[in-house]
C-alpha cells in the first residue's frame, strides 16, 4: 500500500478550480443536475480529480435520477474509504479517495443489483478518461 498523497491547502487551491477545491477539500456538494458527468455515458474510467487514482468504471455507472453521477461499486474496494458523516443533521456515509482523502460524495444502500449500493458522487471530484 502506497502512502497517502498529502498537500497543503495552498497547493490544492493552485491545482484545482474553485469548485473542485470546495467539493474535494471542504466536503462541498455541487447542485443537482449541474455536474458535467450526470448524463455522461461514454465508456472509460472516472479518476480522482485531485490525485488521478482510478475510482469508478463506466460499467458501474447507472442513471439514478438524483442529478449526481451514481455508481454501484468502485473499480476496486481499496480505491475508496468511507466514514460516518453526521453533518447537516443527517446520518450518512461519506466516501473519500483512499489515495488523497478527497471528498467525493456519499454512499447509500438503496442502489440497484448486484451490489444494492448507490455511490452518489460529485462530478467536480471526478476526471473522466475515455477508453483507448
Ligand atoms: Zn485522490
Amino acid at each position: 500500500m502506497m502512502g497517502k498523497i498529502q498537500k497543503s491547502d495552498e497547493e490544492w487551491k493552485r491545482q484545482l478550480t474553485p469548485e473542485q477545491y470546495e467539493v474535494t477539500r471542504h466536503g462541498g456538494t455541487e447542485q443537482a443536475f449541474t455536474g458535467k458527468y450526470v448524463n455522461h455515458k461514454e465508456a472509460g474510467t472516472y479518476h480522482c480529480v485531485c490525485c488521478g487514482a482510478s475510482l469508478f468504471g463506466s460499467e458501474q455507472k447507472f442513471d439514478s435520477g438524483t442529478g449526481w453521477p451514481s455508481f454501484t461499486a468502485p473499480v476496486e474496494q481499496g480505491a475508496l474509504e468511507s466514514k460516518e458523516d453526521s453533518r447537516y443533521g443527517m446520518q450518512r456515509v461519506e466516501v473519500i479517495c483512499a489515495t488523497c482523502d478527497a471528498h467525493l460524495g456519499h454512499v447509500f444502500d438503496d442502489g440497484p443489483p448486484p451490489t444494492g449500493q448507490r455511490y452518489c458522487m460529485n462530478s467536480a471530484a471526478l476526471d473522466f478518461q475515455p477508453q483507448t
